[in-house]
This record gives C-alpha cells, structure tokens and sequence, in this order.
C-alpha cells in the first residue's frame, strides 16, 4: 500500500512505515493517493464481519501483510460485535461501544496495536501518551499484554471521573499510569518533551500511537460494512449516515467506505457548538474558533485534525461536496435529542444524541437515517442520569473495574521526574 503525505506530496511510505511514524514531515498526514472501489460489494455483506473485514483491509492494504497476518490481526482486533438497533422505524443506531472500554476508539485502537506488534515483530517499543480520559483507555486495553511493547500512559490527577480512570490505571503488567500533578495540556507538554530528548526516544524506542495513524481509519471503514449488513436489503440504496464528530477520524472512515462502493446516500457531519467543520461546508472559510466545553466534550474539537484526508477525497471528486452535510447542534437541543430517544425507548448519551437530533432535521421521506453510537451511555453517566432524571445501571466491564485498585504512580509537573520513571521502570 502506498501512502502519499498530504502535505509534502514527494513524500511515499509504506503502509508500515506510516504506522510506525504516525505523522510525516511538516507533520502531514499519510493517505492513499487513489482508493480504487471494490467489486461485488453485495457478496460481501454476505460475509460475517471479521471474513468480510479482511477482505476490504485486504483491498486498502494490497499484500504487505500476509494472509495468516492479517487474519490474526483482525481477529484479534475485532472480537466484539458492532450492532444495529432500531430507534424507529426510519432511524436505527450503528452501536460501536460494545468493545473492551465502551466507546468506538476500541476498534481503531485495537487494530493499531495488533498492526503494530507485528510491524515491529519483537523489536522493544514505549508507546508514551496522554489522555484526558478516553483514548488511554482505549490504548491501554488494545497493548495490554502484548510482548516486547510497553505503554506510558500520562493524565492530570483527580481530573478525570473516577469510573474512566480505573477503566485504564487497573490493567497492570505492561500498562504503566502516571497521574501528574497538572491539567492535560501540561501533561502533552510532557510527552512532547521525552519525543524532543533523544535519550529517551531512542533509548527507550519511543512512539506515539497517536490518533491520525493511518491504522485506525482503515480499521474503522470496516464497521461501516457491517451497518449496511445489518439493514434491511430493501432500505440500502436510501441510508443517511450521521457521525457525531470531534477530529472527524470516523467520518473519513465512513467516506472511504462510500468511496469503496457501499451506497451511502450522504453523510450528516454532526458537531457540538464547536462546528469548525459545518461552518466551513457553508461558507467555504475555515475559521476556527475558540474550543467550548459542551456535554460531547470528546467532540470539543475546533481544529479537526482529520479534515485534510477529507477534503483530498473531495478534491479529487471521489466524494461530491453535496454528499456530506454539516450541521451543528447545541447544548439544549442535545439534551432534548436524548430526552427525545429516552422515549423511543431508547438510551443514549450526549455524543449519540447530537449526531440524532442533526439526522432527524435532515433526514426526507423514503430515506433511512443511520447514526454512530460512538460510546456506552454509562461512560457518561453523569450527563445522562442529570439529563434523564432516572439513573442508569452500569455494565459489566464498569462494575468490574469500580471495586479494583488503581495501579498509578504520582509524578510532579516536572519532566526529570518522569524520565528518571521511565527509565526505572524500563530501561535495561
Ligand atoms: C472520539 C469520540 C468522538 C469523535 O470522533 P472523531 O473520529 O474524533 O470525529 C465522538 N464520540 C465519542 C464518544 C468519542 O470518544
């Protein structure tokens, strides 16, 4: 598979090169040059999911991985179900939460690890990161336990809900949590730091495992697939899909699908009150504005780091521009979304809820709306239970997790600190 840098088009990698680097030079993003549609698309929704996903991983990969590679990886990496629920009887939500940490980051993050573990076959890697609460746990579950590969996992003591923090901190073994003495910024500052100190990247093979690798967007094409295998025959030529979006990863995942074949009518890009993205599919201007904390706060984003694999497609006529739809929504119309499917019967949390309400003003007569449930409501309980007015029962992974002892060690704010850490725990 070759991958062009969207930015410094001398730029060409291989499909494992650009998983191992994650970014490009003048940090630009990795994609293919020209994604060629698949035949028989019918025949593969025939397939159960893993079968039909490495057939299309298969196609957007050519053959760097073999077989027997490629098998395992996506077996291991996909072994839990995406599934489609009816909300009514013209609207239905892809489930994506079903995964390891309850959110769709589990697909993405899964296969990454799997791609990785075997691109780097034995070779010692420290995969150093922070969070604010979902993408580490999402990582942290997808390398746990895999040899030769060890996690750092940074993120601000007492900032994160108690639930999400144990969802990462209890894993032990090659997972290790530090909880710094500092808010989120100061702890990417950190990891930025150890990248910029050659001692420690090279000396403990430092990599990112970041949110822009080329992994994650392959991965999630797939699930995309298994939506449409799940409809109704009769209503596969009319779906609307609506992404709730944040970096807007799972949108261009969603359009690489539409571009392989699958009859997507059209895309709804649904965003918080942070519409960067919605704002510009109108006027034509990116104008960032100043990030807002909302009740979707994974989709507090107002400089989508995604855009640019979206807008190639666009520019190279692979996608027409009237095929994805911005629409923004806002806090109160957010929560009366999710009051809206508490009585549908159905219940959602607030990322689910904004990318409901943008389908249900765009969605037309004869047409079928699809929208991404991108985490488990209990993730957001807090939200949903003041929304809702009722509590919520936990799943079995939450409970699991609530009565276990939090693994992590306290650091400073301060980077000798942290590297005198790492170094303890893992240099030879
Ligand atoms: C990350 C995330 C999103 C946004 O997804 P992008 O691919 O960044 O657009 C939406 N919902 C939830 C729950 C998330 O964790």
């Amino acid at each position: 598979m070759e991958l062009v840098n969207l930015k410094v088009a001398e730029e060409r990698v291989n499909f494992a090169t650009a998983v191992k680097t994650g970014l490009g030079q003048q940090q630009g993003l990795f994609f293919p040059e020209h994604i060629q549609p698949m035949q028989d698309v019918q025949g593969l929704l025939d397939k159960p999911l893993v079968e039909r996903s490495v057939v299309i991983l298969r196609h957007l990969l050519g053959d760097e991985l073999d077989d027997a590679t490629l098998n395992s990886i996506v077996g291991n990496a996909f072994n839990f179900p995406a599934r489609v629920e009816a909300v009514s009887e013209q609207i239905h939500c892809l489930e994506l939460f079903h995964g390891p940490t309850l959110a769709f980051k589990d697909f993405g993050g899964r296969f990454m690890a799997q791609c990785l573990a075997n691109i780097s076959a034995g070779e010692p890697i420290t995969i150093l990161t922070a969070t604010s609460g979902d993408t580490g746990a999402a990582v942290a579950h997808a390398f746990h336990g895999i040899d030769n590969i060890n996690v750092v996992i940074l993120f601000p003591k007492g900032k994160i809900s108690p639930l999400q923090e144990k969802l990462f901190t209890t894993l032990g073994g090659n997972i290790h949590t530090v909880a710094i003495d500092a808010d989120f910024d100061a702890c990417q500052s950190l990891v930025k730091t150890a990248f910029d100190d050659p001692e420690v990247r090279q000396g403990l093979h430092l990599n990112s495992a970041n949110s822009i690798n080329i992994s994650r967007l392959m991965a999630q094409v797939c699930y995309y697939f298994e939506a449409f295998a799940q409809l109704p025959e009769s209503a596969r030529n009319q779906v609307v899909v609506s992404v709730p979006s944040g970096n807007f990863g799972n949108l261009t995942a969603g359009v690489i699908a539409k571009v392989l074949g699958l009859p997507i009518k059209r895309f709804i890009a649904a965003t918080n009150v942070n519409d960067t993205v919605p704002r510009y599919l109108r006027t034509g201007e990116w104008q960032p504005k100043k990030t807002v904390a909302t009740l979707s706060n994974a989709m507090d984003v107002s400089q989508p780091n995604n855009w640019p694999r979206i807008e190639a497609m666009l520019q190279r006529g692979e996608i027409q521009p009237d095929e994805i739809v911005g629409e923004s929504v806002d806090e109160d119309y957010t929560q009366v979304a999710m009051k809206q499917l508490a009585k549908l019967g159905y219940l959602s949390e607030p990322h689910a809820a904004v990318a409901f309400r943008a389908l249900t003003k765009q969605l037309q007569e004869g047409e079928t709306g699809l929208f991404l449930g991108t985490a488990h409501p209990a993730k957001f309980r807090e939200s949903v239970e003041n929304v809702l007015g009722q509590p919520i029962a936990l799943p079995p992974a939450l409970v699991d997790v609530a009565g276990k002892e939090g693994l992590s060690v306290d650091i400073a704010n301060d980077y000798a600190a942290l590297k005198k850490f790492m170094f303890d725990r893992l240099g030879k």
